[in-house]
């Protein structure tokens, strides 16, 4: 099977052909660890998990490293606003970001370098650099020279306007051009978090921690580099710059995958605005963070997502109809006794087609709800393989065996058109504080 991905390079759909397919590579930035994530951060991690399921289904071996950002101006100001130690700080939110993600399902990634284990790699990658050409030094810093570099602004083809000197672009008289951009910056005052370095102590620029991360596990040329869509100006932009100029054979990233914006409620998340939604919250709302998975993959992973509350009931509902779907037929689904169907993987191969491959598991659920066992077998393997676990006990779908019996002996009695017994099970049901409420597939049950 083929895999087509958007390459932010082209701007096209590619076919997906690996650089060595015995060994496949993907590289994708990490969190910065200064703060509890938030619903947008877990978006960006559901969707190059997905693309590592994909690619482990269809090669023998994949290389997938995510690197954790524990240095950072970000950490730093967190840090002194809790009164509280950078590594101890940086260690938590670490923890926080992977008990998130558990509850997510996604797959621990083969390499989780952080960056301040990695510092002796940057300074020597910087030495190169300036070494090179690419880069000078003024005051203790150490800027990346963009006009040294042809291919500058090849990932985000984009003209720098003037909101962006400021904002994403740091004012600053010691560089060259306005958009060169920092890869050492000397310590200031009080600060606890510093490395020694040929430039004086000092710490890295971010955009060099992935570089050097990247490189040293996967060399100078592999196969994915992913990210928000946030990251494509300046940071992904700037990550070439700097691994095309050190490499020797001017290779970096072969495709370049990004995911959308998450919005609530039509809004950009921020802080300001009081919508900033971590994921914590939610699961201590008794969300599952199987639902949470399932509403990420409602939308194409490159289009913008807006979080709402119907559209994560929406996904909680599908969880509990697939639920059902299998729950009639308890211990006894073989998952090997079936291969995943191929529609479902092709919708999924196809860029990542998850609402297509959504609607697919869909119709399985409906006819696995009607009695067949081959539709319940090949149900459970899409969900595993969508890391929707439909063994997550929540909310409304906590039904007991015996109200499944009941359930289905009700159908059974309807279709035998007894309707006056399949109202006393009805009652019986309701006695049990449930409600059964009858649907085009059957019936469905919720909490009374
Ligand atoms: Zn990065």
């Amino acid at each position: 099977m083929k895999i087509f991905l958007t390459n932010t390079l082209s701007g096209k759909k590619e076919e997906f052909v690996p650089i060595d397919k015995s060994s496949v590579k993907m590289y994708v930035c990490g969190p910065t660890v200064y703060d509890r994530p938030h619903i947008g951060n877990a978006r960006s991690s559901v969707v190059f998990d997905l693309l590592f399921r994909l690619l482990r289904n269809l090669y023998p071996k994949v290389t997938y490293v995510r690197n954790i950002t524990d240095v950072d101006d970000k950490i730093i100001n967190s840090a002194n606003k809790n009164n509280e130690s950078i590594e101890s700080l940086t260690t938590r939110i670490t923890k926080y970001f992977h008990d998130d993600l558990g509850h997510l399902n996604c797959l621990i990634p083969n390499q989780e370098p952080k960056a301040t284990e990695n510092i002796s790699e940057m300074i020597a990658m910087i030495t190169r650099l300036i070494n090179l050409g690419h880069a000078y030094l003024n005051e203790g810093h150490v800027y990346f020279n963009i006009d040294s570099c042809a291919d500058y602004g090849k990932l985000s083809k984009r003209k720098i306007d003037d909101q962006d000197i400021g904002s994403r672009i740091e004012i600053s008289e010691l560089k060259k051009n306005p958009l060169d951009f920092v890869l050492w910056k000397p310590k200031k005052q009080h600060e606890q978090m510093y490395f020694s370095s040929p430039w004086g102590d000092g710490r890295p620029g971010w955009h060099i921690e992935c570089s050097v991360m990247s490189k040293k596990y996967l060399g100078d040329n592999f196969d994915i580099h992913g990210g928000g869509v946030d990251l494509v100006f300046p940071h992904h932009e700037n990550e070439i710059a700097q691994s095309i100029c050190e490499s020797k054979n001017n290779k970096f990233a072969k495709y370049w995958v990004h995911n959308g914006f998450l919005t609530v409620e039509g809004d950009k998340m921020s802080k300001s605005l009081r919508n900033f939604i971590t994921v914590k919250e939610l699961l201590d709302k008794g969300i599952s963070g199987t639902a949470l998975r399932c509403f990420y993959l409602t939308s194409h992973y490159r289009r913008p997502l807006d979080f709402n509350q119907k559209a994560l009931e929406d996904s909680q509902k599908s969880i509990v109809k697939f639920q059902k779907s299998i729950q009639k037929y308890n211990e006894k689904l073989d998952v090997n006794s079936r291969k995943i169907p191929e529609e479902f993987l092709s919708n999924i191969a196809d860029d990542l087609n998850t609402p297509l491959a959504l609607s697919f598991i869909h119709k399985l659920s409906s006819k696995a709800l009607k009695g067949d066992e081959n539709y319940a077998i090949d149900l459970l393997n899409c969900c595993n393989f969508l890391g929707l676990n439909l063994k997550e006990k929540f909310g409304e779908i906590q039904l007991t065996p015996e109200i499944i019996k009941l359930a289905e002996e009700r159908k059974k009695l309807k279709a035998n058109k007894k309707w006056e017994e399949a109202d006393k099970i009805r009652m019986q049901i309701e006695g049990h504080g449930y409600k059964i409420i009858d649907t085009k597939d059957g019936y469905e049950i919720t909490k009374n």
